[in-house]
């Protein structure tokens, strides 16, 4: 008897055992998607392995077959990505149907109303390809023997007055259609057939060709050592470090071109593609309609053209935010990671991977070449490289030889506010900003909070402003005669106007965001044409707009949060200023200090990148910081010295592994509870094994939609000790009240 085991995407680490029945032994191959009984219900998974023959004595017997495939002939994923995708969930102690759905094209609504009722249209189920879709055409007879009921008579009228129309939209309005379309067939009153998929367009205009410059020798070099080890067809990870405005990309245009050559496709992994409009632009004015762009805001049909085209080899670049890794490109020769160090890449929530790494894990897998690119290379890369295990190439100059922009400290602690009176907009800051408008230049201020004012305090008894469900400040908005929102959950309100606790009524906004921000700058420079570019002003659609408008000079000061670090090429921004750059250091967090360098050297990268030189400006209180020190000087070499030496002696990643282990509930001594247990079972392992167990303690952020956090965070210096010990936990999960959700996080990046 044919047998498979099945990823179902249920949250569990184990796969399903069916039975295959005799119509689908062709179809069931590792890869391909089946619908399978679960219970009193039918899910889609996909096999994880085929056996010719189990066994009937080993309870092969009692297996409940395959209730139909989802794919015939083509796996939805092939052996090279479901492979990956295995080791990928054996490394996060993910479960493997959570794992494989990342990487699954969608469905869509209509084929999953096919598949799950197939009996009714045998046709249908033989064909059950998602590729096409199921119509409804009006014939000519007018008449027929068959009586017909109301129903039948008004679904009838509606297929004629279409003409055509398919069966989902009939669904949508007679629920019980399908016996009406299958009697007025049987009638000869309609034909049924099945349609392919209209090619849903999947790229916008085409972008302008950009002419391919002449290589620095610098870019020169980096591609050259790439293209050997891509020709030579062994897998290699190379840490592309480039200064800001040096010329990263065209080196990855390059390897790709490289790739291409050799009939391999490659991948491209960006922060935050919404983000990254130019850079976007750069890849498609280079290899046109050849490139798949992967963005939230593709619909499920457009999602699933380009899927398609990428599994067919039609298309050859996949270039997107993280789970653009899992894009099924065929033949995978190159795979490219921007921006390698920012934190985005680590997904948190559900499967929690980190693209970076298994970008490198996925290219070595089928001997591809991966390429991190940075202008701030993130410990764990630069670790890599100082140990040999990937191969650093620099890009020390700016590739249209800019200077470098001249960093200026403004020392809070001895400047004088500027005439607004907000020391936050200092006198030296204020008097930059004037002297920039008035030549005609361009200025960005980063200022890493939104709203007008982080936060509320009642002047009487010093209470803070909390969220109801989150043991947060709420942010408050002055629009709409002023409101109230969490920024962690969905909590909205009007804005109280006294106090929760003593209810007293002098309440008191403190802090400032992009919004009062801008506010005051309006204030102070009237003439000024200002623009904001966060979370609250701008979805991903519009982030284009504010950057051309910016580019075409219709903006003087554009304020943001870190959306305006990110890699844009504005080439009249000649001030940048900061305006606070203590906020990223006071996080409590092992990586604050190194999150906090990133995010200055990105956004002081923003200025100067055209002919005229650039000057950034950082107000902080802490003049003396490593992370500002050397920044100012662009001295990112030192800075990662430096910062090596504390987490080593601190025994922090990446010299030591951690593992954090997450419990909330409902109920605070429930989850204190369980944190407990998990506590003192990992120390039950510490010293055979070496490993430190940090807590029970509770988060950062201790309650969040009104769950109750805890955590244990587990250290060792040996991945397979922590490794052991991760996997004698998850099984204590069973153990705890049902409400109680506890899931590990390996190689955490947020503490929160
Ligand atoms: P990075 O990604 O390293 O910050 P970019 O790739 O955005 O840098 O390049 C910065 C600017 O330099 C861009 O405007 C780009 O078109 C230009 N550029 C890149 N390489 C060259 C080159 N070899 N010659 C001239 N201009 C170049
Ligand atoms: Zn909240």
């Amino acid at each position: 008897m044919r047998a498979v085991d099945v990823a179902l995407p249920v949250p569990l680490s184990q796969t399903f055992t069916y039975r295959v029945p005799d119509k689908f032994a062709q179809a069931a191959q590792f890869g391909a998607r089946v619908v399978a009984p679960f219970g009193s219900r039918k899910l889609v998974g996909v096999i994880v392995a085929a056996y010719d023959k189990l066994d009937d004595t080993a309870g092969g017997a009692e297996l409940k077959p395959i209730f139909s495939m989802v794919d015939d002939g083509d796996p939805a994923i092939g052996k090279d990505l479901g492979e990956f995708l295995m080791q990928l969930a054996a490394y996060y102690f993910a479960p493997i149907g959570e794992v494989m759905r990342l990487a699954l094209p969608p469905i869509e609504k209509e084929t999953a109303a096919l598949l799950l009722e197939p009996s009714l249209f045998p046709e249908a189920a033989r064909g059950l390809s998602p590729r096409s879709v199921q119509w409804v055409t009006a014939l000519s007879a007018s008449e027929s023997d068959v009586k017909l009921t109301a129903r039948d008579q008004a679904v009838l009228a509606h297929v004629r007055a279409a003409g055509a129309i398919p069966v989902a939209h009939l669904l949508g309005r007679w629920k019980s259609a399908r016996a009406q379309v299958k009697k007025l067939a049987a009638a000869a009153l309609v034909a049924i057939e099945h349609r392919p998929m209209p090619e849903a367009k999947l790229f916008a205009s085409e972008a302008e060709r950009e002419p391919m410059p002449l290589l620095t020798d610098a870019q020169e070099h980096a591609t050259r050592e790439i293209s050997k080890r891509i020709e030579s067809g062994e897998p290699a990870t190379f840490l592309l470090h480039g200064v800001t405005g040096s010329g990263k990309t065209e080196v990855y245009l390059q390897a790709i071109a490289a790739v291409r050559e050799q009939k391999r496709g490659a991948i491209v992994i960006v922060p935050e593609i919404a983000l990254t409009p130019q850079l976007v632009a750069r890849f498609r004015g280079r290899f046109g309609g050849d490139v798949a762009v992967i963005h939230s805001e593709l619909s499920p049909r457009e999602r699933r053209a380009m899927w398609d085209q990428l599994r067919s080899g039609k298309v050859d670049v996949a270039i997107g935010a993280r789970s653009a890794l899992f894009a099924p490109v065929r033949n995978l020769g190159l795979v490219v990671v921007d921006e390698e160090h920012d934190p985005s890449f680590k997904q948190e929530e559900g499967v929690r991977y980190h693209a970076r790494d298994m970008a490198m894990l996925r290219a070595h897998r089928v001997g591809a070449v991966c390429v991190l690119g940075s202008a701030t290379p993130s410990l764990e890369s630069e670790y890599l490289s100082r140990q040999s295990k990937i191969t650093k190439l620099e890009l020390p100059d700016r590739a249209r030889m800019q200077q470098m922009p001249s960093v200026e400290i403004v020392d809070l602690r001895r400047t004088d506010a500027g005439p607004t009176g907000d020391k936050r907009l200092s006198l030296p800051l204020h008097r930059a900003i004037e002297s920039t408008l008035a030549s005609g230049g361009q200025t960005i201020l980063f200022l890493n909070r939104r709203g007008f004012a982080p936060s509320i305090r009642c002047i009487a008894c010093g209470e803070l402003a909390k969220c109801p469900s989150c043991s947060v400040a709420i942010t408050f908005y002055r629009r709409r005669g002023g409101i109230v929102r969490c920024h962690y959950c969905d909590y909205q309100a009007p804005a109280p106007n006294r106090c929760a606790k003593c209810k007293a009524g002098g309440l008191v906004f403190e802090g400032l965001g992009t919004e009062k921000l801008e506010d005051t700058l309006q204030m102070a420079f009237p003439t000024a044409r200002l623009a904001r570019l966060d979370r609250d002003v701008v979805s991903g659609k519009n982030v284009d707009e504010v950057l051309s408008r910016v580019r075409r000079r219709e903006v003087d000061i554009l304020v943001g949060t870190q959306m305006v670090t990110k890699g844009h090429d504005l080439p009249d921004v000649t001030l940048v200023g900061v305006i606070n750059a203590d906020a990223a250091l006071s996080i409590p967090d092992f990586r604050a200090s190194e999150r906090a360098f990133h995010l200055l050297v990105q956004v002081a990268g923003r200025a100067g990148r055209g002919d005229k030189p650039g000057h950034v400006m950082v107000q902080t209180y802490n003049p003396d910081h490593p992370a500002i020190g050397f920044a100012m000087k662009h001295d990112v070499t030192s800075f990662l010295r430096h910062e090596l030496t504390d987490r080593a002696e601190l025994n922090y990643p990446p010299f030591a592994r951690l593992a954090l282990v997450r419990i909330d509930a409902a109920d605070e001594s429930e989850a204190e509870q369980a944190a407990a247990h998990i506590a003192g079972r990992a120390r039950t392992f510490a010293e055979k094994l070496e490993l430190d167990v940090l807590g029970p303690s509770p988060a950062p952020i201790a309650k969040l939609r009104n769950r109750y956090r805890f955590r244990v965070l587990l250290r060792s210096a040996h991945r397979a000790s922590l490794r052991k010990v991760v996997a004698l936990l998850e099984q204590e999960r069973t153990k705890f009240p049902r409400e109680v959700r506890c899931s590990i996080d390996i190689d955490p990046v947020q503490l929160l």
